[in-house]
């Protein structure tokens, strides 16, 4: 079930994503099959920052995938902005999911032959034709500085990411998901692969650009201590979910 009440310290009632009765089955083959989510709806408002958690091999990361559009259900629907989204063709699925979604995952997914400002400036790369590039350059470089700049990292831009430590690679990974400019960032256990401090900066770093920025964010998490600096958590068990407010309930 889903409450009513999004958010703890901030109104926040415009829906941005929502999915009714997710259901996802993956096959290997005839025989073998692993029943995954069993009818989970889920939303987000506005500018809410939600943590999806839940043990490992719960579904979490199989549900961030379908609603961030990188797999599909096989059954239910997912709406962004009260548009269904699920079913689009191929082409309109890609392309809204590269202007609509920032993606941060827990191994950083750089591309280890390019700087840091070279890998901020990917979402560009990916969405605009050579002459676009071109003409846009100047201007996109000092927005991808920009970016790293925010992110506590312009001093690493010329830094390829095996000359950058976890921390600075997951920060190098939003600030690339932030030059998009999305209108939501989906993260996958983005402190998985950091110790508790880098792991609880990076996670402040979020939740700040949550805030200044009111950016929608679904972060996925195994740890409660992440999950308690989102306004909201959603449990994931037996492939459905439960949803509780941090400091409102036990
Ligand atoms: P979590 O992120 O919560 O750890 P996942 O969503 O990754 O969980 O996985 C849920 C279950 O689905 C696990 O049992 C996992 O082994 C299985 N699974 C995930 N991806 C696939 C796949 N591509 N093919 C088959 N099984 C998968
Ligand atoms: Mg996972």
């Amino acid at each position: 079930m889903i409450f009513p009440f999004p958010s703890k310290d901030r109104h926040v009632s415009t829906l941005h994503l929502h999915a009714v009765g997710l259901k996802k089955t993956y096959r290997k083959g005839r025989s073998l099959e692993v029943p995954v989510l069993h009818g989970v709806d889920f939303s987000v408002s506005q500018g809410e920052m939600v943590a999806i958690v839940g043990a490992s091999g719960s579904g979490k990361s199989t549900l961030l995938h379908l609603l961030g559009l990188l797999d599909s259900p096989d059954s239910g629907h997912i709406y962004l902005r009260g548009e269904r989204i699920d079913h689009l063709p191929d082409r309109k699925r890609d392309h809204l999911r590269n202007e609509a979604f920032g993606f941060v995952f827990q191994s950083y997914h750089l591309m280890p032959e390019l700087t840091a400002l070279e890998n901020v400036l990917m979402p560009h790369l990916i969405r605009l034709s050579p002459w676009g590039w071109f003409s846009r350059k100047k201007e996109l470089k000092k927005e991808a500085a920009a970016w790293l700049d925010r992110v506590g990292l312009g001093h690493r831009a010329k830094h390829k990411p095996s000359e950058l430590s976890g921390g600075e690679m997951q920060r190098a990974a939003i600030a690339r998901a932030l030059a998009g400019n999305p209108q939501m960032i989906l993260a996958d256990e983005p402190t998985g692969n950091l110790d508790a401090e880098t792991g609880a900066s990076v996670m402040r770093l979020l939740r700040d650009l949550n805030r200044e920025r009111g950016l929608t964010m679904m972060v996925v998490t195994h740890d409660l201590n992440v999950a308690r600096q989102a306004d909201r958590i959603v449990r994931l068990n037996h492939g459905l979910v439960e949803t509780y407010v941090p400091g409102l309930a036990a």
